[in-house]
Parts: structure tokens; sequence; C-alpha cells
């Protein structure tokens, strides 16, 4: 069964992209068969966080009937494949957004996962997104602007077919003027299913082109991404071990803390 997961968040800017990326990479080292497209249209980054961002085939051209889908399909060496958006501001015109639904569609049966990496959209940009998709992932900085901005594209994300799957708090930092986890579900009326911390080795792994996951494997936003895509495919999470000095700090501090 293909699952088809939309990627979506009222506010721009708030992770939707390093999400996709990272989250096609952690599936399919679990093994999953995944195709991360760039649905978003009018400010396309995806091929640019992966190093894919000058393929000559994009989901333009499949738009605007010039190409075929299965031309704009590459393989990331990560283990899964992606559909680019172009990035030239000329591409942006003739595009039909309506046929987005009938791509994704159409890849029912070629993978295990397709993940959108969707425009951050409220009204109707959110309803053709959440129309190409059967779930969501909500994305959000905790933060009262965004997570105002993600209740509005859940209420339109409600009006479709398509389900949520929980909400994604990225960036962090565990400070006072954050909301609190319990504060973002109240607010959405849906459960907060990963917290991402704020990790330097995210804006190092996007300027390396690379997913952080395969960038810096066991920092911070690499675990909390991984242990959100078993969750996600319903397999057990392995924490990885951890080195001999954090062991040792660990125990010091529960021992001065007895
Ligand atoms: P969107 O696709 O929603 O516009 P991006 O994924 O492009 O957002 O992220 C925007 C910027 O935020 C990126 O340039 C990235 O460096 C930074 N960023 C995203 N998540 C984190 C994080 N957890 N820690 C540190 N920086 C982050
Ligand atoms: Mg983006």
């Amino acid at each position: 069964m293909t699952r088809i997961i939309g990627v979506l968040a009222g506010k721009g800017g708030v992770g939707k992209t390093t999400l996709v990326s990272n989250l096609a990479a952690a599936l399919a080292e679990l093994g999953e068969e995944v195709i991360a497209i760039d649905a978003n249209l009018t400010t396309p980054n995806l091929g640019l966080h992966l190093g894919m961002h000058l393929s000559p085939v994009t989901l333009h051209d499949v738009l605007r009937g010039d190409s075929r889908l299965a031309d704009a399909i590459y393989p990331h060496p990560a283990g899964f494949k992606i559909v680019p958006s172009s990035l030239r501001v000329s591409d942006l015109y003739e595009v039909d957004v309506g046929k987005l639904p009938e791509i994704t569609f159409s890849l029912i049966g070629k993978a295990d996962y397709v993940i959108l990496d969707c425009a951050p959209s409220l009204g109707r940009e959110a309803v053709s997104a959440a129309s190409a998709v059967d779930e969501v992932l909500i994305i959000t900085n905790p933060e009262l602007p965004a997570v105002t901005d993600a209740l509005k594209t859940i209420k339109i994300v409600k009006e479709t077919n398509a389900k949520i799957i929980g909400v994604v708090v990225n960036r962090v930092k565990r400070r006072k003027y954050e909301l609190e986890k319990e504060k973002i579900e109240d607010m959405l009326g849906f459960p907060v299913i990963a917290e991402i911390p704020e990790d330097k080795n995210i804006p190092k792994a996007i300027a390396a082109k690379q997913p952080v996951v395969i960038f810096s494997p066991y920092s911070p936003a690499s675990i909390a991404i991984k242990r959100l895509a078993a969750y996600i495919a319903g397999k057990p999470f392995k924490p990885p071990p951890k080195s001999i000095t954090a062991n040792l700090i660990s125990k010091l501090v529960g021992w001065v803390l007895s």
C-alpha cells in the first residue's frame, strides 16, 4: 500500500523542506521505498536541500504536460527518489496545479511512501495540496504566529478527506518564552508526535546539500527525525548507542541528583 503524505504548514520557513528531505532519507534507511515530491511550485527548494536542483526535467514540465512523470523522478544517493521542481521564474507560468492529485495518485503502487513538500499555504492552495494526499503532517515552530497559522491550515485540511497524522514542532530550544507541547496540542487539537530540537547541524547539512540524518546521523535533530520516521512506519526505534563520555556524564548527573 502506498501512503501519500503531505507536509503542510501555514507559515513559511518553519522547516517543511528540511522535514521532507530527512523523513524521506530516514524512511529509506528503514527499508521503505520513498518518492519525495517538491510540490512547493512557487518557492521550490527541495532540490537545493538535496543537491538535485539542476535536474533537467521537473514537476513543472510534467504539470505543463511537456514531460512524462517517469522522466522527472530521480534517484538520490540516500536511497529514495525525488521529483524536483524548477527554480526558473519563467516556469511559474502555465502550470496546472489542479493536476497534482492526478500525479500523486498515479504513483500508487510505485513506492511505499510518496511525501509532498507543500507550499506554505492557507485557503485554496492548502485545499489543493490536501486533495493530492491521503495523510498530512502539520509542522510548526513553538511560537504563537506559527501555531496560529497551523490552526488555519488544520481547519482547511479538515474540509478535505485527508487524515491528519499529527503535529511536528520544529526548532525547539526549550526556552521559557516558547509554547509548550501541551499548549500546542490544546490549541491545535492534534497530538504533537515529534519535537525536533534547534540544531546547528541542520543549516550545515543544507549547505552540504545533504539530509542531516546522513550528514550528522547522531545529532539531536537526526535522532528526533529518525524516531518520527519509525513512528510513522510503525517500526521500533532503536536509539543510537551513547558515547562513553555521554554515559559517564549521565551517571555523574544521576549520582549528584540522588
Ligand atoms: P520551509 O520549507 O518551511 O520554508 P526550511 O526547511 O527551508 O523551511 O527551513 C528554513 C530554515 O530553517 C533552513 O534554512 C534551516 O537552516 C533552518 N532550520 C530548519 N529546521 C531547523 C532546526 N531544527 N534547527 C536549526 N535550523 C533549522
Ligand atoms: Mg521549503
